[in-house]
């Protein structure tokens, strides 16, 4: 539970960077419209995207060739960040993040949020400003307002350039956002989700959407959905990858991020009977670690790691 004081305090915080948010985002909007038109990507571009093994959590990292970088959610924990995230920037000679992308503000996303700002510097913060009380979270916004980092309020229909070659489009969230069985917003259904192109090579972020938000995305997207590679939705949960959704993403990959014999049973064997049915590879950060895909614009090849030890 959090203290009242500390929730209030949370609360203005939130108001004062959602009002920097709103004006970043007309920046961003006019920077959009001038930007010259994508042409076909060149050969010699190489883009990574590593799930990494951040256990019962979530962090992907992206690279490109040309030393462009976007992280979307920083693990549970300081330590997911001190010895999986960071490290593997610094082992692709990455020292700066264009992006930095928090899907929603629980603690299996933001945990590792703040060291990973303490440990690299960061362009754009990227969130969808959803009501929280956790701790990491209220730390997250502190540094990213006394660091001075551009903060961006994610919206559907926003596209975040990662080098000349790459993009991140935001397909959700959209307002209003939608509400749980409680009437509250509900952090899962209204987090951030990102779609990665490179060339044709497609990869989708769902983060921890589940069966409303699969259902009011793929109701707006219709084809565009469909990825070759696909992030498993909350770590591979029964209430995430319903059939609609899969029947849209058409994925060949499914990558799960999920720790060994966790409490919460994921993934669920009927969510990877799904994934199966729908033509999926399956892998897993518990078997076989930290999952790399790498693109050149036209075809991918996945690698494991191994698991941490
Ligand atoms: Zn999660």
């Amino acid at each position: 539970m959090a203290c009242p004081s500390y929730s209030r305090g949370l609360t203005e915080l939130v108001r004062g960077i959602l009002r920097l948010f709103t004006i970043q985002l007309l920046a961003l909007l006019v920077i959009a419209c001038s930007l010259p038109g994508r042409g076909a990507v060149s050969s010699g571009t190489t883009l990574t995207v590593a799930v990494l093994d951040v256990g019962q959590a979530l962090a992907v990292a992206a690279v490109t060739a040309d030393g462009h970088a976007l992280l979307y959610d920083a693990g549970n924990s300081r330590e997911d960040a001190t010895q999986v995230i960071l490290p593997f920037f610094r082992s692709h000679r990455i020292d700066r993040l264009d992006y930095l992308v928090l899907s929603h503000p629980d603690q299996d996303h933001v945990g590792g949020m703040p060291a990973v700002l303490e440990g690299i510097s960061v362009s754009t913060y990227v969130d969808p400003v959803l009501p929280s009380t956790n701790r990491a979270y209220g730390e997250t916004l502190r540094l990213v307002r006394d660091l001075r980092i551009r903060p961006l309020r994610a919206e559907r229909g926003l596209v975040l350039e990662l080098g000349a070659h790459v993009r991140a489009k935001i397909l959700w969230p959209e307002r209003p956002f939608i509400l749980n069985a409680d009437g509250e917003v509900s952090d899962n259904d209204n987090c951030v989700v990102l779609l990665l192109e490179h060339g044709a090579v497609r990869m989708l972020l769902p983060g921890d959407l589940e069966t409303r938000g699969e259902a009011a995305l793929v109701a707006r997207e219709a084809e565009q959905l469909r990825a070759a590679i696909l992030v498993v939705g909350h770590h591979g949960s029964r209430t995430s990858s319903s059939e609609l959704f899969l029947s849209a993403v058409q994925p060949e990959v499914a990558i799960i991020s999920v720790g060994k014999n966790n409490a919460y049973g994921h993934p669920h064997e009927a969510t990877v009977r799904r994934l199966r049915a729908a033509g999926a590879r399956i892998y897993r950060t518990d078997v076989h670690g930290t999952v790399v895909v790498t693109s050149d614009g036209e075809r991918y090849t996945l690698n494991t790691q191994g698991e941490r030890s």
